[in-house]
């Protein structure tokens, strides 16, 4: 393993000191974790995975003028990221009624919502990451308002951006999680997307067989979780043609010992 200094230790990631001032790289773990962490466990390849499509939705977003952290990937499981001040804030995005919408408001999951809901949650562990309303954002100076506009902004962006990705490989994008950086110039700071994009942070559901290919698979033990991943990377184009899968190739890379 590198020598690099170890900036933080996520439940999926890690982050290591980058080459440059204000560059960071972003490593994706397999641990997977659900329920505020009372539940772990381990997806063999899954970070594999989520690198790799995190770095092609990053790609896609940056293309259509969403600034994202994103630089480039460095290999398998790493990628070159902006440093950015995190914001203590998760963007939950939701089309389609699931989980703690459905727990906490009876909302029958499955449900179309009539408009596209964001809701905010505080980034807190040790209190279970409690919902918020912009009000306690201002209140406790977690983001400006003109963050908080550009945020809700950008989240709208992706939405509709990545409603149609999914869609276009027959996967309905049923919610995602996003959080967002400040990105430093001097006194002066913006705000660009940050953190992944992957089924981790997505309810994804096929769109014919309604079958759930995120993480809900590991949160509600059905099995199958690494090829529900590896499901979402093949329809997007990102596995290798032929029966060799990324995953072969890290496995056979080891064994080079590279
Ligand atoms: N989510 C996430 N991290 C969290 C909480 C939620 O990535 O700490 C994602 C989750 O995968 C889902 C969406 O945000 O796609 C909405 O999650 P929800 O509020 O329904 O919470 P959950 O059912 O996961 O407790």
């Amino acid at each position: 393993m590198s020598r690099r200094r170890q900036i933080y230790e996520g439940k999926a990631k890690i982050l290591y000191e980058g080459p440059e001032p204000g560059t960071l790289i972003q490593y994706f773990k397999d641990d997977a974790t659900a329920f505020n962490a009372q539940k772990k466990g381990t997806i063999s390849g899954k970070g594999v995975l989520n690198n790799r499509i995190s770095e092609h939705v990053f790609t896609l977003l940056g293309n259509i003028g969403v600034p994202t952290h994103f630089i480039r990937r460095l290999n398998m499981r790493e990628q070159l990221i902006r440093q950015v001040e995190i914001i203590p804030i998760e963007v939950v995005v939701r089309n389609v009624a699931a989980g703690s919408l459905t727990k906490r408001l009876g909302i029958e999951e499955g449900t179309q919502l009539p408009r596209t809901i964001i809701e905010y949650y505080y980034k807190d562990d040790a209190l279970g990451d409690p919902m918020i309303a912009d009000e306690h954002i201002a209140c406790f100076g977690w983001a400006s308002q003109e963050e908080m506009h550009d945020i809700a902004d950008m989240a709208i962006r992706v939405n509709d951006f990545m409603c149609g990705l999914f869609a276009g490989i027959g996967i309905r994008l049923v919610d995602f999680k996003l959080e967002f950086g400040r990105l430093w110039d001097n006194d002066f700071s913006r705000v660009i997307l940050a953190d992944e994009i992957s089924p981790d942070g997505c309810r994804l559901w096929d769109m014919v067989s309604g079958e759930k290919l995120d993480k809900d698979r590991f949160r509600l033990d059905l099995g199958g979780e690494v090829e529900a991943y590896q499901e979402i990377a093949r329809r997007l184009g990102l596995l290798p043609e032929g029966d060799t899968t990324i995953l072969d190739l890290e496995k056979h890379r080891k064994r080079r010992g590279k």
